[in-house]
C-alpha cells in the first residue's frame, strides 16, 4: 500500500510514540506488582489488582492467579504523557526459558526488576545476558526499597561487577557522568581538561546511549507501595527505543496464541516492516504429509485484526502488535514476509529444544479421551509440548522443560478441563549421530514401473552443527524437481536413527544417482529417500549423544567441597571457577539424565542459601545403554 505522505508522516509518529516493552524479573521481585502499578498511574485500571490476592490484571490462566506468578506471555497497553507502551508480560522461570525467548522476539526494550533486598540473582543474570546477545535496551528497576535490608549502593554494586559496569541511579548526575564520559570519547576530553559538563548535556547523552543498549538507567521505589512507578514510566519512553521505521516488506513474527470462543484462535503478531489488513490473504504452510514428507502451501485470508483490548483495528502497521484471526493452525513462531528483515534477536527455533519427555494418565482410565483432546488443545497453544498419543501402546507423551513447567500442566489440566492425572519420572530425549564416515545407497526400481536410484556420501559433523545437505549431482542425471524432493523428504527420514532418536551432526553430500526418463515415478525419490538413509546409518554405526547442561552454582563457601564431589558423581566436570566476598560460583558441564532432579537436592543441602541456574550446552556422545528406547 503507498499511502500518501500525509499518511506516512502520521505512520512514522506513530511508531516514534511507540514503545513495545517487556518486564523481565527474578521470580518474585515484583514484576507482577509492577505492572499493575503502572497500568494503574496511567489510568488504564481503577483498582489495583493484586498477587496476593489472586486478582492482578496481566495474569491470565486460572493457574497463574491461584499459584501467583506469571505463566503466559499477556500483552496490554497503556498510555503516558502522549506516549503508548506495549506491555508484554513475560513468564519468570528459567523453566520457560523457550517462553521468554518468545516474547522477546516482540519487544524493542525491557525493563528488569530487581529485588532491593535480595539483589542480583542467577536468573537475573540469565536474564541480562540475554538482553545483550539480542541487542535489548533496558531499564533496571530495584524495587523493594520500602523492605527492611534494602540497600540500593549494594545493588549498584553487584549490577557493576556481575551485569555492567555502565549502569547509574538516574538520580545520581555523577554517577551518570562517569558512564557517559567512559563511551563518549569527547565527553572524556573535555571532562579531563576541567571542562563543567552540563546536567541536560549528560542526561540527553545518556538518553541515547541507553536507547541504543549501551548502558542502563537504574530506578528505585517500591512496586507494593507505588513509590517511583512514574520514574519508570518516564524512563520507559525517554531512555528505550521506539519499533525502528525503515523496513518497507512485510516482515513480522508470530509471538503467543490465544483461544476466542467465537473468533478461534488468535495469533499475536509483532510486525517489524508493510501491514496487514483484514480479508488480506496470507501464504501459510500446510499440513505436512507424514507419507511423503511434503509441507504444503496454502492461502488463507485473514478474518479479523484485534487490538490489544480486543477492539477490531482492520490494520497493523510496521512496529505494531496485534492479535490477527483466521489463519489457523499457524505456529508460534512462523515469521511473515521477509525474514532477513527482522531483528537479530526474532530466531525462531534456536531455544526450542524440548529436553525431556514425560508419560501423563487420567487417574481414572476412562479420561484418557478426554485427556487426549484436551492434551491436543493445549500443544495448539503452546507447540512446545508437543503431545503425541501411541494408539498401541494407548500412552500420551508431552515434552517438558522441566519439573515446574509439568506442576503447572498438572494443574491447568485440573482446573480448566476438570482432570486428574499423574506423570511419570521424565525421560531424557537423546540424539544420535554416526560413528565413521560411509555411504547410503537406493535402488528403487522395482517392480517397474518406478525408478530413483540415488547415493549420499555421509560424514560425522562438528558437535552442534545440526544436519547439512548438498548435492554435486547434475540435474541432467537427477533432475531439479526430484532433487527437491529428495531434501524435502531429509527431514522426516533423520527423525529416527537406528538407536530410535533424531539423528544430527551429519553431512550429508548427494553424489550419485539417477531418474529414468520414462519410469521415473512422481513420488519415487521420496519413497526412496528414506531408504538410502537408513542404508548409511547403518553402515555408518551410533552414536548415542546426550543433552549436556551448563550449570552456574552460586555457592557460599561452605557448600563448594560437596558441590564439586556431587558434580563427579553425576559424570560431570567443573569448567570454571570465580569468587566474590560473598560467594562463589561454579560452573560445570553435566549430563541432564544424572542432573534432573539436583536442584532441589541443592536447596536441601545448603539450607536454602544456595541457588543454581541451567542452561543447554550441546550433546555430547555417551554409553549406548543410556539411551534405550
Ligand atoms: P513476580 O513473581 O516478579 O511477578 O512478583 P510479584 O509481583 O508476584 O510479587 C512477589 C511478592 O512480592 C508479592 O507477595 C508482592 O506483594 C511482593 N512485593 C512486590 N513488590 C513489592 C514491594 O515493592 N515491596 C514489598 N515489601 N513487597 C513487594
Amino acid at each position: 500500500m503507498d499511502g500518501t505522505s500525509e499518511e506516512n508522516d502520521m505512520r512514522e509518529e506513530r511508531l516514534e510514540n511507540l514503545r513495545n516493552i517487556g518486564i523481565f524479573a527474578h521470580v518474585d521481585a515484583g514484576k507482577t506488582t509492577l505492572s499493575e502499578q503502572m497500568l494503574l498511574k496511567a489510568g488504564k485500571i481503577r483498582i489495583l489488582g493484586s498477587v496476593d490476592r489472586g486478582t492482578a490484571h496481566t495474569d491470565t490462566l486460572d493457574v497463574e492467579r491461584r499459584r501467583g506468578i506469571s505463566v503466559k506471555a499477556s500483552c496490554v497497553h497503556l498510555d503516558w504523557k502522549g506516549y503508548r507502551i506495549h506491555l508484554i508480560d513475560t513468564p519468570g522461570h528459567t523453566d520457560f526459558s523457550a517462553e521468554m525467548e518468545e516474547s522477546m522476539w516482540a519487544l524493542d526494550g525491557a525493563v528488569l526488576v530487581i529485588c532491593g533486598v535480595e539483589g542480583v540473582q542467577p536468573q537475573t543474570e540469565l536474564l541480562f545476558e540475554a538482553f545483550r546477545a539480542n541487542g535489548i535496551p533496558a531499564v533496571l528497576f530495584l524495587n523493594k526499597m520500602d523492605r527492611p535490608g534494602a540497600d540500593a549502593c549494594q545493588v549498584l554494586d553487584q549490577i557493576h561487577r556481575r551485569l555492567s559496569s555502565h549502569a547509574a541511579l538516574a538520580k545520581d548526575t555523577e554517577g551518570l557522568l562517569d558512564v557517559v564520559a567512559d563511551l563518549d570519547d569527547g565527553i572524556m576530553a573535555r571532562y579531563l581538561e576541567g571542562e563543567e559538563i552540563a546536567e541536560k548535556e549528560i542526561r540527553d547523552t545518556f538518553r541515547i546511549f541507553a536507547q541504543a543498549g549501551k548502558c542502563y538507567p537504574v530506578l528505585t521505589g517500591s512496586a507494593l507501595q507505588g513509590e517511583g512507578i512514574e520514574e519508570v514510566l518516564d524512563a520507559v519512553v525517554q531512555c528505550l527505543p521506539g519499533p525502528e521505521s525503515g523496513r518497507q516488506h512485510l516482515s513480522g513474527v508470530v509471538f503467543a496464541s490465544s483461544r476466542d470462543r467465537v473468533l478461534g484462535r488468535g495469533l499475536w503478531v509483532r510486525l517489524y516492516g508493510g501491514e496487514l489488513t483484514a480479508r488480506q490473504g496470507v501464504e501459510i504452510p500446510g499440513r505436512l504429509d507424514p507419507a511423503t514428507g511434503v509441507q504444503s502451501v496454502v492461502m488463507q485470508k485473514i478474518s479479523q485484526i484485534r487490538g490489544l483490548d480486543g477492539e477490531d483495528i482492520g490494520k497493523l502497521y510496521a512496529g505494531e502488535i496485534g492479535i490477527v484471526y483466521g489463519l489457523g493452525h499457524l505456529k508460534v513462531g512462523h515469521v511473515f514476509g521477509n525474514v532477513e528483515e527482522l531483528p537479530r534477536r526474532v530466531r525462531p527455533g534456536s531455544f526450542r529444544t524440548p529436553l525431556l519427555r514425560v508419560k501423563v494418565e487420567p487417574d481414572r482410565p476412562e479420561d484418557m479421551e478426554k485427556l487426549r483432546q484436551a492434551a491436543e488443545e493445549l500443544s495448539e497453544e503452546d507447540p512446545l509440548l508437543q503431545a503425541s498419543y501411541s494408539r498401541t501402546l494407548g500412552e500420551l507423551s508431552f515434552h517438558v522443560m522441566g519439573v515446574i513447567q509439568q506442576e503447572i500442566l498438572e494443574e491447568m489440566l485440573r482446573t480448566r478441563y476438570d482432570l486428574n492425572v499423574h506423570f511419570s519420572k521424565p525421560s531424557v530425549m537423546y540424539r544420535e549421530t554416526i560413528a565413521h564416515e560411509t555411504v547410503g545407497f537406493a535402488a528403487y526400481t522395482m517392480p517397474k514401473p518406478c525408478w530413483a536410484v540415488m547415493k549420499f556420501h555421509m560424514v560425522p559433523g562438528r558437535r552442534g552443527s545440526g544436519v547439512r545437505f548438498e548435492s554435486v549431482v547434475p540435474v541432467r542425471q537427477i533432475a531439479e524437481g526430484y532433487q527437491h524432493q529428495i531434501q524435502q523428504a531429509l527431514p522426516l527420514a533423520l527423525q529416527q536413527g537406528r538407536l530410535g532418536w533424531p539423528v544430527t551432526d551429519l553431512e550429508l553430500t548427494l553424489v550419485d544417482g539417477n531418474h529414468h526418463q520414462f519410469h521415473t515415478h512422481p513420488l519415487d525419490f521420496i519413497v526412496a529417500t528414506p531408504w538410502a538413509i537408513q542404508d548409511g546409518l547403518q553402515r555408518g554405526g551410533s552414536v548415542l549423544l546426550e543433552p549436556i547442561l551448563e550449570i552456574r552454582f552460586f555457592l557460599p563457601q561452605d557448600c563448594v567441597g560437596r558441590v564439586m564431589s556431587d558434580v563427579a558423581v553425576m559424570r560431570g566436570r567443573v569448567t570454571d571457577t570465580q569468587s566474590d566476598r560473598e560467594r562463589v560460583i561454579l560452573t560445570a558441564l553435566v549430563p541432564l539424565k544424572d542432573s534432573m532432579d539436583y536442584a532441589v537436592t541443592l536447596a536441601a543441602l545448603s539450607g536454602g542459601r544456595a541457588s543454581m541456574s541451567v542452561k543447554l550446552n550441546g550433546y555430547e556422545p555417551c554409553p549406548l545403554e543410556l539411551g534405550a528406547v
